[in-house]
């Protein structure tokens, strides 16, 4: 594939960074598009001398107009205490958001990734989870804002596609984490690193047995890449690390690996908080050229920590 011109929306905050920084290496020109919600200046520092890339402050939720040949639409809060700050907002963001960026593609032909999200699946009764699952999400509780609204984006970009022709890709993204989470995101591996490194207690919500499967950002960024590059159309693809750990086990192996001497405490369990979640992922390894999650955990922790060292001093 030649050198394209490639919008991503959400591009400062921490998965876009790292995919934008992967689309000028190699090679192409990036539009990063972000309302600075959570992202941050600081996270596409290295690319702004960079003549193939290019910083503008949008908010999807307002129209726009551009030529490009490809998008991914990654734009949206993530992390439950920022998404559930204004939850109207972050329904308008998701839906809205989306109808804009795909409005975009129609006009100008270009394909269009949207990152979706496991949530999809709410608080799973099948266990892993395959794409054929349909979910069981509570359509009126705190983490529905985040949930329906990704539910509804999948909706409009498979009519979009259907009913348009737009070339959609659909990524289900597992919980993915890595250098550049925000050290205030909320989310539970940059909250324990986070705890470790300033020896505060690590707080385990409920009884920690609840489960997460960790993909290192890396991972994700390859397989969003190839599943841009597929040609199989629009149903959705898992992207995720098969690994299912509990939240005890994570603050242990943080604990381990920080050296610190922080107590793990006990905090209540957030309203609907899924138990399980783990990514069956045939599909992308069949559909991705043989991609799968090369980082494993204790390799991928570890980055992690040595960045949020040099964060929080
Ligand atoms: P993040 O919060 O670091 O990044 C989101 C980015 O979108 C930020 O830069 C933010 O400023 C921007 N943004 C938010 N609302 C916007 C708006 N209205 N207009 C323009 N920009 C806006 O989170 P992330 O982890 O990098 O997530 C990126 C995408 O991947 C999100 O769509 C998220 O739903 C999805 N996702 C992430 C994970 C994960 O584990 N990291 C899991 C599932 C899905
Ligand atoms: N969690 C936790 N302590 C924290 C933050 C989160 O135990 O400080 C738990 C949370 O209850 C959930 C899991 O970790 O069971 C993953 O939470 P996160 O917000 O990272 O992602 P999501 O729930 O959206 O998968």
């Amino acid at each position: 594939m030649g050198r394209q011109r490639i919008l991503v929306t959400g591009g400062a905050g921490f998965v876009g960074s790292h995919l934008c920084e992967r689309l000028v290496a190699d090679g192409h020109e990036v539009v990063c598009l972000d309302n600075f919600f959570t992202g941050t200046h600081a996270n596409v520092a290295k690319l702004r001398d960079n003549p193939r890339f290019e910083l503008f402050r949008h908010d999807v939720q307002e129209a726009l107009t551009m030529e490009v040949d490809q998008i991914f639409h990654l734009a949206c809060p993530a992390s439950p205490i920022h998404y559930q700050r204004n939850p109207v907002r972050t329904i308008r963001t998701a839906v809205e958001g989306t109808l804009n960026l795909l409005d975009v593609a129609r006009e100008c032909g270009a394909r269009i990734l949207i990152a979706s999200t496991s949530e999809v699946y709410g608080d799973p009764a099948q266990h892993p989870q395959t794409e054929a699952y349909w979910g069981n999400v509570n359509p009126i509780g705190p983490r529905a804002c985040y949930d329906e609204g990704k539910r509804c984006a999948e909706a409009l970009a498979t009519s979009y596609a259907d009913q348009y022709g737009v070339e959609v890709r659909i990524a289900r993204i597992f919980n993915t984490y890595g250098p550049r989470m925000h050290e205030n995101d909320g989310r539970v591996v940059s909250n324990f690193i986070v705890q470790a490194l300033t020896e505060k207690p690590l707080t385990v919500f409920g009884d920690g047995k609840q489960t997460r499967s960790f993909c290192y950002v890396s991972d994700l960024i390859e397989g969003f890449v190839r599943l841009m590059a597929s040609e199989h159309g629009a149903a959705p693809v898992n992207l995720g690390n098969p690994r299912e750990s509990s939240m005890l086990e994570l603050a242990t192996l943080v604990k381990q690996m920080t050296g610190s001497k922080s107590a793990i405490v006990h905090a209540p369990l957030p309203k609907d908080d899924p138990a399980r979640r783990n990514p069956d992922i045939t599909r992308a390894q069949e559909l991705l050229g043989g991609w799968t999650p090369a980082v494993p955990l204790e390799k991928g922790i570890a980055e992690t920590i040595a960045y949020f060292r040099n964060v929080v001093g």
